[in-house]
């Protein structure tokens, strides 16, 4: 089994138009999308949900009005500000509490509950191309990077199950926790960027951190032709930093008629198709070399 994580460092650099377009080309694989606080993968792949299920991550204060004795001394004392004082009865505001469980220690009535939290939903599901988990953050649901090891978790698991052997993973943008979640321990990463100074920040931070878990990177630079010396700069940067260069997809309008279909663009033809095309074909080859470890 391979897993193949897609990052970019940043948003908007065309990261899932190219995972929904290797996923076609691959023909069969498991799909994760790790992108949970902006999941966008299945408005190309279209799934048809299987199995969900809620998801549940740290806790949260609620006062039972019946045993509060309205004292008042929990509210001064929550450094979030999350419980609010109304004509002498008390409430916790779920979305500025932080789950810290002063409160419930503190009331001297034990008037305070802390269940667990739901932040979301986990998808299991069907596309054309094979099976598809994602996920959903609620409004204001945090853990996303405890979501990501989820996602990925029964990607795979489904990928044992089925004998399949990709997992091609949407990672979300930055470097922050939910990207270390669906990095670590993953075979190969494509880092999708773009000709741009903040393109190229981001490019530099992704890679230090793909060092970091010893990750063998891949590069590509999407919509290459609206800055040449910039591209040429970012490949220079991406050898110096030990990762592969495996292709330079040019600027093409046919990319966003492909998202105005709902569709990958492999799907239609173009310059930009012919360019993913030849890439996954690049990834391929050097499936057994350094760019991804079997
Ligand atoms: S400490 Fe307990 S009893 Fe006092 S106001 Fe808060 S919830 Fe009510
Ligand atoms: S659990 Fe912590 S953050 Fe939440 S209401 Fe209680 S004291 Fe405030």
């Amino acid at each position: 089994m391979r897993e193949l994580v897609v990052l970019s460092g940043k948003g908007g650099t065309g990261k899932t138009s190219v995972l929904g377009s290797l996923a076609v080309l691959a023909g069969r694989a498991v799909l994760a999308d790790c992108d949970v606080d902006a999941a966008d993968l299945h408005l190309l792949l279209h799934p048809v949900v299987l199995r969900s299920e809620p998801f549940f991550a740290g806790h949260e204060a609620m006062i039972r009005a019946e045993a509060c004795t309205g004292c008042g001394a929990c509210a001064p004392l929550c450094r979030a500000g999350a419980i609010l004082a109304h004509n002498g009865s008390y409430a916790v505001e779920p979305l500025l509490c932080e789950g810290c469980g002063l409160c419930v220690r503190i009331c001297p009535a034990a008037a305070i509950d802390f269940p667990s939290r739901r932040c979301g939903e986990l998808y299991v599901s069907e596309t054309r191309v094979g099976p598809m988990v994602h996920a959903r953050l609620d409004p204001g649901g945090e853990s996303s990077g405890k979501l990501v090891t989820l996602v990925r978790r029964e990607a795979r698991k489904l990928a044992v199950e089925r004998g399949e052997t990709w997992v091609l993973v949407d990672g979300p943008p930055g470097i922050g926790c939910p990207v270390i979640a669906s990095l670590s321990e993953a075979t190969g990463v494509l880092v999708v960027t773009e000709p741009t100074p903040s393109g190229r920040h981001d490019l530099e931070r992704v890679l230090e951190l793909c060092r970091h878990f010893g990750v063998p990177p891949s590069v590509c630079v999407n919509k290459w032709d609206l800055h040449p010396e910039l591209t040429a700069d970012i490949e220079e940067l991406a050898r110096a930093q030990g990762a592969q260069v495996v292709g330079r997809i040019p600027y093409d309008l046919t990319v966003t008629t492909a998202q105005v279909q709902g569709r990958p663009v492999v799907e239609l033809k173009g310059p930009a198709a012919d360019e993913i095309t030849a890439l996954w074909a690049r990834l391929q080859a050097i499936g057994g070399a350094s760019a991804i470890r079997a």
